[in-house]
């Protein structure tokens, strides 16, 4: 073992409970550690890594574009900024777009944009309806829309003017509405919640109320857009429209790159409302522009969804034959496979040791999320493994 860890606790915050592993290099699907071991990559940098790793055509375009000019400022224009905005657009529900470089400040973003429409546009509301176990971020305002108590507590007096509701409850929703309420921000399919797919006409019923109450949805598609749940963008599974969508994790296809998409009438910003030194640069744009390419005319969309539906029938069939399994839920490559019992954390530990990365998103609930590039072959090798794994930690 190298002496990373040492120096990682010497010098890095503690604020991380690391895997112990130090990753050196991966090619597609696979990683390799600083002693030579390989493992299956199923957890892609937490569902970022669409192409895979060292994806030659990616690596190509980054360092063309390092080459040509890597960062200039947003008072110029830019050519991948624009082409990124017009491919996004072009194949979306959406009609305009800025860039960002994370999920967090994505949500930022839409936020700012949601509190000043209804300022304009509904007598100054402010207040935004998320959901428990919603996840949107760690800065200041999206730990305030964040559902999960523990994220923000720590961190003294919060953002007011987010309101909480249980994900799938459509009456409370209702419930929770007032004259102050400007929008709903909700994910399609809670990630770090533990990949909770929403009960069947939901998320159009949440649109229909918006639409009575004169309220915006936001969409966020941070873990679930650039076709990680089989389709390019989750809504369309829902088959609903946002007002407002966000996006981050795989658009870049690890370099980090984020993206505020709104309808029309929902654009609300002017120049000087909000800014960002390197959003959407040269560089981030040019390597999501790629990524963006393959992922909707280079059939990584249909590879989602395919890989994802047969890893879903392994899961079924352990859920046949273990007992300890008690079932399985996602779409596309966003997947988890929940346990009766708190096992997830082991099986993750055996998964590793058995060269397999997977990532343990509740006691009891196992996420998978590879490269949406992952083979057919990948897909049963680490079911196999996984198999063993099961067996191993539960008999
Ligand atoms: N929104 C969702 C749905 C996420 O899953 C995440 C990260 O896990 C975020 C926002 C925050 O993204 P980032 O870590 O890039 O700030």
């Amino acid at each position: 073992m190298s002496d990373v860890p040492e120096l990682e606790s010497r010098y890095h915050m503690q604020m991380f409970r690391r895997m112990p592993v130090t990753l050196v290099r991966g090619e597609g699907t696979r990683v390799w550690d600083d002693t030579g071991k390989e493992y299956l990559d199923f957890v892609a940098g937490i569902a970022v890594d669409t192409l895979g790793h060292a994806h030659p055509g990616l690596a190509d375009v980054i360092s063309k574009q390092a080459r040509t000019l890597i960062h200039v400022s947003n008072i110029f224009y830019s050519e991948p900024q624009v082409e990124l905005a017009k491919l996004l657009v072009e194949n979306s529900a959406l009609d305009q777009v800025f860039f960002v470089n994370s999920g967090a400040e994505a949500n930022e973003g839409a936020i700012k944009l949601a509190r000043k429409w209804g300022i304009n546009n509904r007598n100054g509301a402010y207040e935004i309806i998320a959901t428990n176990n919603g996840f949107h971020g760690r800065t200041l305002a999206t730990v305030a829309a964040t559902g999960t108590a523990r994220y923000r507590e720590p961190f003294g007096p919060q953002l007011p003017g987010f309101t909480f509701v249980d994900y799938g409850d459509l009456e409370a929703l209702k419930a929770a509405t007032n004259e102050r309420t400007c929008a709903v921000l909700i994910e399609p399919v809670q990630g770090e919640g533990g990949v909770n797919v929403p009960p069947d006409g939901y998320l159009k019923a949440i649109r229909q109320w918006c639409d009575e109450q004169g309220i915006l949805l936001i969409l966020d598609e941070v873990q679930t857009g650039c076709g990680r749940t089989g389709t390019l963008w989750a809504y369309e599974q829902a088959g609903v429209e946002p007002d407002i969508m966000t996006l981050a994790k795989g658009l870049g296809g690890g370099v980090p790159v984020g993206a505020v998409l709104a309808k029309n009438h929902a654009a609300v910003f002017e120049p000087g409302d909000h800014g960002s030194t390197f959003g959407g640069n040269p560089l981030a744009t040019a390597a999501a522009l790629y990524v963006m390419q393959q992922v909707i005319d280079g059939g990584v969309t249909k590879n989602s969804q395919e890989r994802g539906e047969q890893l879903a029938r392994h899961f079924a069939s352990f859920e046949d034959r273990f007992e300890s399994v008690a079932g399985h839920r996602g779409q596309g490559l966003l997947r988890a496979l929940v346990f009766h019992e708190d096992v997830a954390g082991e099986i993750v530990g055996k998964a590793l040791q058995a060269g397999l990365i997977l990532n343990a998103v509740r006691p009891n609930a196992v996420r998978f999320m590879p490269p949406l590039t992952v083979t057919q072959e990948e897909i049963d090798r680490a079911a196999s493994i996984l198999e063993a794994v099961i067996a191993d930690v539960t008999g």
